[in-house]
């Protein structure tokens, strides 16, 4: 199996690293990883300049570019051989609800699984992040398990793996994304000349960590895996505005 791994915390994370040993036990492995950490950068693009890619040992490149950047560089022109499936993490903090939409780990992988790759994206849900090894080996364990279903069609997991040694994990839950509430308000400060400026504060606090949600798998000690899909349309409230169809 032809492993393609990459993050958004960058090149030089200790989480790229785990997962990297990791998958290594289980197939080939190609890392194209961005070169500075790039999370919270989502989908985008490099649109406005060229991307560079540095290699620094056969198969492991960096790339002055985005996740997205990477992996669509890498399936669509980089690597001779196309990856069977994609793996991105593993990410120094949780994906969980709302964070899949700001998250260039799931990004990652979600560009893989856009490209007609199965990809699997994995976060260390805790404040201090120690246990990689622990998300790395829960990814090994997913990708061997997933092994025959990999040439079927693609799919795209979110995996959020509680920072705590292997062995104190409790399950893997198979959830839904739960809710945030909104999030916190900027941070003003000043630069040195005085000037307004601005951090953008803190995600909102828990709002749906129910059953069969990826926030109570995760606070429970489990494993959470949440298969997602690309598609946006809320088929919910369509009816709500036909008011405006002509
Ligand atoms: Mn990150």
């Amino acid at each position: 199996m032809r492993i393609l791994i990459s993050n958004d915390d960058g090149f030089f994370a200790p989480g790229l690293k785990a997962l990297v040993k990791a998958m290594m036990e289980i197939g080939e492995v190609v890392v194209v990883a961005p070169n500075k950490d790039y999370s919270g950068a989502s989908n985008s693009l490099t649109l406005d300049r060229p991307l560079v890619v540095h290699q620094h040992e056969h198969n492991v490149y960096s790339v002055n570019g985005t996740p997205v950047d990477c992996v669509h560089l890498a399936i669509t022109g980089l690597l001779d051989v196309a990856p069977d499936i994609v793996v991105s993490g593993v990410n120094n903090g949780a994906n969980l609800g709302e964070d899949t939409i700001y998250s260039g780990t799931v990004a990652a992988a979600m560009e893989g699984f856009m490209l007609g790759l199965p990809a699997i994206a994995v976060s260390l849900v805790g404040k201090k992040c120690e246990h990689f090894a622990t998300a790395a080996k829960v990814a090994r364990d997913v990708v061997l398990s997933c092994k025959d279903i990999v040439k079927q069609s693609p799919f795209l997991l979110n995996v959020n793996v509680p920072d705590a040694p292997l062995d104190s994990i409790t399950g893997t839950r198979i959830t839904r994304l739960g809710r945030r509430h909104r999030a916190e308000g900027v941070v003003e400060t000043k630069n040195p000349r005085g000037q307004a400026v601005y951090w953008i504060g803190a995600p909102g606090t828990v709002k749906d960590r129910s059953s069969g949600t990826d926030f109570g798998a995760v606070e429970g000690g489990s494993v959470s895996i949440t298969p997602l899909q690309v598609n946006l349309t809320d088929v919910s409230v369509g009816e709500r505005f036909d008011f405006l169809s002509r």
